[in-house]
């Protein structure tokens, strides 16, 4: 089955059904659904990682972390069901890069290589942003990125200032 790396992200909690989610929570409630999505097998999920946001404006510190899964989605599917979830966790866009209470992007999807309007493979922004790559090397150090260095080699040529581990 293919294999396939995700990227999760938030930096605004949100009041849903009378109760507060952290950034922390949406994460985990995104990771629960997609390890209930039948036709994806989530195998390993990397630390969650706080990192200082990168974007327009002051904007609170993201929570950020990677997810490794097998599925028989197509890397179509998968970003729908992923947009889904954004959605239902009331993700809002507004401006580009702005504050949002849950980002999944798919990182990659086996050594795929796609450039369509909807779909770029491996993510166009992956390999110099340290709070995709911190999370990576979390779950495997090796792991190869098609037509460029390993994630490790990628992370050591990017600043590491304000990407902190958080304990498991
Ligand atoms: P960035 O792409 O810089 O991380 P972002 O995640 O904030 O920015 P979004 O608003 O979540 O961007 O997505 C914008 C569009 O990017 C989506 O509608 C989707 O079609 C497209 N897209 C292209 N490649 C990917 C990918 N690998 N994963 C997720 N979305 C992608
Ligand atoms: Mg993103
Ligand atoms: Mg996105």
């Amino acid at each position: 089955m293919p294999e396939a790396y995700i990227g999760l992200g938030s930096n605004l909690g949100r009041e849903h059904e009378g109760i507060y989610e952290s950034p922390q929570t949406q994460l985990d409630t995104a990771l629960k659904k997609i390890a209930q999505q039948p036709q994806i097998n989530l195998i390993k999920v990397s630390s969650f990682f706080r990192t200082n946001a990168i974007g327009p404006g002051e904007q609170p510190d993201y929570i950020n972390a990677a997810a490794k899964v097998k599925t028989s989605l197509s890397a179509h599917q998968l970003l729908d069901f992923l947009q889904l979830l954004e959605n239902r966790q009331g993700r809002i866009r507004t401006l580009r890069w702005g504050a949002r209470t849950l980002d999944l992007d798919i990182l990659l999807y086996d050594q795929i290589v796609e450039n369509s309007e909807r779909l770029t493979i491996p993510h166009p922004r992956l390999h110099e942003r340290a709070f995709v790559l911190a999370p990576l090397v979390d779950l495997d150090p090796q792991l190869a990125i098609p037509n460029r260095e390993n994630v490790s080699r990628l992370l050591a040529s990017c600043s590491l200032q304000g990407v902190v581990k958080l304990p498991d």
